[in-house]
């Protein structure tokens, strides 16, 4: 008990002594309770209860109704602790003396009374103020239940809620209608009749783990069946609700309809697996099948890698959408020629089909497969009206060998196929691990070309074309050769026609004008009365290039040779490509003294009257017609008759005539029966290095007979 301490003021009035004491008293007590007042207050309130019951206690009898009317105000005061009523009546008691009992049972009486009535107020709002409270937190979780409810009916997300046995004993608007039920109809159902047949392996595992309460969630992608039996895709996320107790209650699944997002993706993967034209799995597509059928190293993996011969013609002359059909049909083909299950047909571009036969069953599968593709492409085509014919070059790896990754082993099918066009065309090769090792892909000698410019590795050779009545050499031919670096001297056919394609032909081609000029030069220094005339071999791109007139005369100038030692060889059939412009830079150079040769003639198709149009000096016998008269078992009166048709239709047309390819001493003796001017071949020489020619020259012998 007790008020905030402080000196207990002075006393003062008429009975200041009890008020004094019997503050004292109260002041003293166990402080079980605070009274609302100060200790001045609280001696004031005393004083005056001490005059009151000084008054009473003089008058007999004595005013009860006014003692206890004393009594409580103490307690109305908030003087309520447990030992105030004790020691009030102990200080009274004594101060009035034993002669009081009827004041003191009055003072006390009216004490209690109003102790009750004070305590029976404060249960009273203690109570009020509990039902307040409760009935707030009532309202307060029924709102917050009802805002809960609102979001799960109302999302636009699937949600449900099922217990632990897989009962569904919830779901929201959004999650019935996204499968075509109504709610209640759902919850007639359990989780697992939501099963579906592409449900991810291992998902219903994760289930039970959550069930089991090892996991808390679970994501995936799912599949439900709608109730029309469409497929809707969903996002699906379940959670794990746990009681107070951390006992699993119920799950709840929150679905996210994504159908259309994936059948988007599906899409776009559909577009980066497949070539757009033919619809054929694409390059990387076909990457994946590949290393997929490559990663398990026992099993076998074989190829077909098939690319269309003289595409590009089809292109030019018909347009590209010809080109286009003609290559949906054949993508069409070469899918039904593979039709055994895991095989895969895929364009790699272009005209480049690729065949993948994973597993093959019995030696030589592929091969046979290969036959029946090119049998398939040999059915005509009709595209837009015209029956197209077209042939093709497969290279074919029968199985992985010593291959170690995937990409090897199609770059061994794609070398494999450029032997089928080496051999010919319209046919295939079957991978040879050896010359696999001599030759590397085009591909590689494609990207080394460049540096090899600057590095020096084209050089070459001459081979002298010698005069057929005193065999006087009179003239070399030019033939490029490249030192690779690991592959050794390659010929020209392994990579002229390489760099037509890739565009460095110009340069090559500007390289051996310049370093055959520069050698005849110094022929010419040394032997200017037979300086041989120096034959360089150009091809169709260089002619048609617009600043390689200027080129040639300008190599001519600088390096100072007398133009009629220069000779151009183009081939046949680049003279049938070349009409227009290119045809009056060769016209030009003639008329500057420069003698233009056709090479290989009568391997095309050009009528000897052509011949007559062409600013022409020389016609160069093609191989195959000489080596028909190779001995005297082989020759007969046709090819002879031929022979000297041509050499005297050139000789009216002011032409004179070289043979090519001469090997025997039969072929040389018959082609100088029949008038042909000069010839080269192994007879005579084979190509050698320019100071072998030089050493040619400097003998007295050649000297004597020119
Ligand atoms: P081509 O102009 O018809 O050259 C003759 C080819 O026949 C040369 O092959 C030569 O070595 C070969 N040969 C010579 N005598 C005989 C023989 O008695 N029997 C046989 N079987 N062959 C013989 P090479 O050097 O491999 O050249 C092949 C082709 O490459 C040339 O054919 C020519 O078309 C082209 N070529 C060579 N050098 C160049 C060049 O600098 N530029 C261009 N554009 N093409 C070139
Ligand atoms: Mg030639
Ligand atoms: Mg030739």
């Amino acid at each position: 008990m007790g008020w905030d301490a402080g000196p207990a003021p002075h006393p003062v009035g008429p009975h200041a002594d009890l008020a004094g004491r019997w503050s004292a008293a109260l002041r003293e007590g166990a402080r079980d309770h605070i009274v609302p007042m100060s200790a001045a207050e609280a001696h004031a309130l005393l004083t005056e209860l001490a005059g009151e019951l000084g008054a009473a206690a003089g008058r007999s009898p004595i005013p009860a109704d006014r003692v206890a009317a004393a009594g409580a105000r103490l307690a109305q005061a908030h003087f309520v602790g447990s030992e105030v009523l004790g020691r009030s009546i102990a200080v009274l008691a004594e101060y009035f003396g034993s002669g009081h009992a009827d004041l003191l049972a009055a003072f006390a009486t009216g004490y209690l009374r109003a102790f009750r009535g004070w305590l029976l107020h404060e249960q009273e709002s203690v109570r009020t103020a509990e039902i307040t409270a409760r009935r707030t937190a009532e309202e307060q979780l029924r709102a917050s239940e009802a805002r809960l409810r609102a979001v799960f009916s109302q999302a636009g997300i699937g949600t449900g809620l099922s217990n632990m046995s897989g009962r569904i004993i919830e779901v929201n608007m959004a999650f019935a209608r996204m499968l075509g039920y109504r709610p209640e109809e759902m919850c007639a159902m359990s989780v697992t009749d939501l099963t579906h047949p592409d449900d991810a392996p291992g998902m219903w595992e994760l289930y039970s783990a959550l069930l089991r309460g090892e996991i808390d969630n679970v994501q995936v992608e799912k599949a439900y069946a709608h109730r029309d039996g469409h497929a809707v895709w969903t996002n699906l996320n379940v959670s794990l609700i746990r009681d107070s107790s951390g006992k699993p209650h119920y799950t709840l699944v929150l679905v996210e309809d994504i159908s259309e997002r994936r059948a988007l993706r599906e899409r776009l993967d559909y577009r980066a697996n497949h070539d757009q034209l033919t619809g054929l799995p694409n390059r990387s597509c076909f990457f994946d099948a590949l290393r997929g059928a490559f990663a398990d190293p026992s099993a076998g993996v074989g190829l077909c890698y098939v690319d269309l011969d003289h595409f590009k013609s089809v292109n030019d002359t018909f347009g590209h959408a010809a080109g286009d059909e003609l290559l949906v049909q054949t993508a069409a083909r070469l899918t039904a020629c593979a039709a055994l299950p895991g095989q895969l047909v895929a364009r790699m571009g272009g005209d480049e089909f690729v065949i993948l036969v994973p597993r093959p069953r019995v030696a030589g599968e592929v091969s046979a497969l290969a036959r029946t593709v090119l049998d398939a492409l040999a059915r005509p085509f009709d595209v837009q009206g015209r029956h197209l014919t077209v042939t093709a070059s497969i290279g074919v790896v029968e199985d992985r060998g010593e291959h170690a990754t995937a990409d090897d082993l199609l770059k061994s099918a794609d070398t494999t196929m450029y032997w089928a066009k080496a051999a010919g065309r319209d046919r295939y090769s079957v991978f040879d691990p050896d010359r696999g090792r001599r030759e590397h892909t085009r591909a590689e000698l494609s990207a080394a070309m460049p540096a090899s410019f600057t590095r020096g590795e084209f050089f070459l050779d001459y081979q002298p074309i010698v005069a057929l009545p005193d065999r006087s050499l009179v003239a070399v031919e030019a033939l490029v050769r490249w030192r690779h670096p690991e592959l050794g001297v390659l010929p020209p056919g392994r990579f002229v026609d390489l760099a037509e394609d890739n565009g460095h032909i110009d340069a090559l081609g500007a390289l051996v004008l310049q370093l055959a000029c520069h050698d005849s030069r110094r022929w010419y220094d040394r032997f200017p009365e037979h300086t041989p005339t120096v034959s360089v071999n150009v091809s169709a791109a260089e002619v048609s290039d617009p600043t390689w007139l200027e080129r040639v005369q300008r190599i001519i100038a600088e390096t100072g040779i007398p133009p009629d030692r220069l000779q151009l060889e183009l081939t046949e059939r680049t003279f049938m490509e070349t009409t227009g412009r290119p045809l009056e830079a060769l016209r030009t150079l003639a008329e500057g003294g420069v003698r233009i040769a056709i090479d290989d003639f009568g391997t095309g198709y050009s009528n000897l009257a052509y011949l007559g149009q062409l600013p022409l000096h020389v016609v160069k016998l093609a191989g195959p017609f000489v080596q028909r008269i190779r001995t005297p078992e082989t020759v007969n009166r046709t090819d002879l008759l031929v022979l000297e048709t041509i050499i005297g239709l050139t000789h009216a047309l002011g032409l004179t005539v070289t043979a090519e390819c001469v090997e025997t001493g039969y072929q040389a003796e018959r082609l100088h029966a029949l008038g042909c001017d000069s010839a080269q071949g192994w007879h005579f020489h084979r190509p050698m290095p320019a100071q072998r020619i030089t050493d040619l020259l400097a003998e007295p012998a050649v000297e004597n007979i020119r």
